[in-house]
C-alpha cells in the first residue's frame, strides 16, 4: 500500500530544526547523555555514550537513540548488548553494569560505519524516558501520609509540549519522526496534508467517490458508502481525544464527513434520481472517473472554488477512489484508493483496515516496508500487520499534530 507520492509541490527543500523537548511524565526517571566521537576515519568512527542517571536507582537499563542519517550503523560495541533496527539503536546493560545509582554514570561504546556525514544523535532515552538532563516532575495520584515531608513543593504541570506516549514507544516514535524528516522531501513545507484540509474546512471533510467500476450502485449502497466512510474517518479522529477531550489543544471531537459527489463513466450506473450528491459523468483522469477539478482541493489548494458549479460548499477535499479488481491501496493528500469489491463487501465491517491504512497516509503517516520501529508489534501503518489502529498508530498521528499545530494557531 504504497504512499503514492503526489505530495504535490514537494520540490522545495527546507532546513528545519526540531523544537519541542521530550518530557514524558514518569516518576523519578531522568538522565543526561554525553555523546562523543573519540575517533573517526573514512567511512568509520568510534562512538562513546556516557549516561548519567538523574532519577531513582536502576538495576537494569536500556539506552536508545536514533542516528540522524540512514547510513550510520553500529558494527560492534562494548559494555552493552547492541542492536539496531533501521536508524534506531538500542543498547542494553551487560551483566555487570546494570545497576546505576542516582547520580551514577555508565559509559558504553561502539564502532560504526557511515557514508557522507556523521551527525550526532540528538534524542536519547534511558528505559524509555527521554534524557533531557532533568527529572520530569510528576503529580502524585493517590498519596498516603509519609513520614518524610517532601523537600520541594509539587510544581504545576510543565509548560510546553505535553509529549507523553507510553515509555516503551518514546524511542520508536522518535525514530519514526527522524526517518520521516530524512526521507520526506518537504516535510514541514508541504501544505496539503489531511490536517491542512481539515482545518481549511473548519473541522469537516468533503469527499468525492470516484467509481472506477462498471457495476451499478443503488441509493442504499450510496448511503452505506458514506456511512462507512464516516465511521472509518472518525476512528482516526478519535485518536486525538482523551476521555472525550482534545489532546494537546486538538479542537475537533466529531469530524463530519460528507460525500458531496460521485464520479462515474455512465450516469445509468447510479440508480437514484435525487440530487443529494453532485454527479460527474465521464470526466476521465488517470484512466478513471473524477469529480470536477474546479471543485477539488487537490487542484485548488488555495481554497478558491469559485469555478465549482455548486460553490465552495460542493467542493471535495479527498477522493475515495474505488477501483474494480484492485487488491491493494494507495493514499495521499488527494485521498485514498482501494478496491471497489473490497470496500463494498466490507461496508459493515468494524475496521476496514486497508482504508484505515490509506487514510493514515492522508494525514502524513509513512509506510514501513523497509524498516520496523517496533519489531514484533503490528500496527495499521505497517501494512498487513494489524487490522485496526493501535496505540503506536495513535501516537504517530499525535506526533504529526504536535509538529504541525502551530500552523493552525493551536
Ligand atoms: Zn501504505
Amino acid at each position: 500500500m504504497r504512499r503514492r507520492v503526489v505530495w504535490a509541490l514537494a520540490c522545495l527543500v527546507a532546513a528545519f530544526a526540531v523544537v519541542g523537548a521530550l518530557k514524558p511524565a514518569y516518576a523519578a526517571a531522568g538522565c543526561r547523555v554525553d555523546y562523543t566521537v573519540p575517533s573517526s576515519w573514512p567511512g568509520g568512527f568510534q562512538g562513546s555514550v556516557t549516561v548519567t542517571n538523574l532519577g531513582d536507582p536502576v538495576s537494569s537499563w536500556t539506552l536508545g537513540f536514533t542516528f540522524p542519517t540512514a547510513t550510520q550503523k553500529v558494527t560492534q560495541g562494548w559494555n552493552a548488548t547492541w542492536t539496531q533496527s533501521g536508524s534506531a539503536v538500542t543498547a542494553t546493560n551487560a551483566g555487570w553494569n546494570g545497576s546505576v545509582a542516582t547520580g551514577g554514570s555508565v559509559n558504553v561504546g561502539f564502532t560504526g560505519t557511515f557514508t557522507g556525514t556523521n551527525p550526532a544523535p540528538t534524542v536519547f532515552t534511558l528505559n524509555g524516558v527521554a534524557c533531557t538532563g532533568s527529572v520530569p516532575t510528576t503529580t502524585p495520584t493517590t498519596t498516603t501520609p509519609t513520614t518524610t515531608p517532601a523537600t520541594t513543593a509539587p510544581t504545576t504541570a510543565p509548560t510546553g509540549d505535553p509529549w507523553t506516549p507510553p515509555s516503551s514507544l518514546v524511542q520508536p516514535l522518535a525514530a519514526v519522526w527522524s526517518h520521516e524528516e530524512s526521507t520526506y522531501s518537504n516535510l514541514y513545507g508541504f501544505k496539503n496534508y489531511g490536517w491542512d484540509q481539515l482545518f481549511a474546512g473548519g473541522g469537516a471533510i468533503n469527499y468525492c467517490v470516484r467509481w472506477d467500476s462498471t457495476a451499478h450502485v443503488t441509493a442504499a449502497q450510496r448511503d452505506a458508502v458514506a456511512a462507512a466512510l464516516q465511521r472509518q474517518y472518525q476512528k482516526w479522529m478519535d485518536q486525538m481525544l482523551d476521555n472525550g477531550s482534545g489532546w494537546n489543544n486538538w479542537p475537533y471531537k466529531q469530524v463530519p464527513v460528507k460525500v458531496v459527489g460521485w464520479a462515474v463513466r455512465d450516469r445509468a450506473q447510479l440508480e437514484w434520481t435525487d440530487t443529494s450528491v453532485d454527479i460527474y459523468v465521464n470526466d476521465i483522469n488517470e484512466n478513471a472517473p473524477q469529480c470536477g477539478t474546479p471543485c477539488g482541493r487537490f487542484f485548488h489548494q488555495d481554497g478558491n472554488y469559485s469555478g465549482c458549479p455548486g460553490g465552495a460548499s460542493h467542493h471535495y477535499d479527498h477522493s475515495l477512489w474505488l477501483t474494480a479488481g484492485f487488491s491493494g491501496g494507495a493514499g495521499g493528500d488527494w485521498g485514498q484508493r482501494i478496491g471497489s469489491e473490497y470496500y463494498m463487501s466490507n461496508l459493515s465491517t468494524d475496521n476496514i483496515h486497508i482504508l484505515l491504512h490509506e487514510m493514515g497516509h492522508t494525514y502524513g503517516l509513512d509506510d514501513f516496508y523497509d524498516w520496523d520501529p517496533t519489531p514484533g508489534q503490528g500496527f495499521i501503518m505497517k501494512a498487513g500487520s494489524a487490522t485496526s489502529i493501535t496505540e503506536f498508530d495513535k501516537w504517530m498521528l499525535r506526533d504529526w499534530w504536535r509538529h504541525l499545530k502551530s500552523r493552525y494557531g493551536r
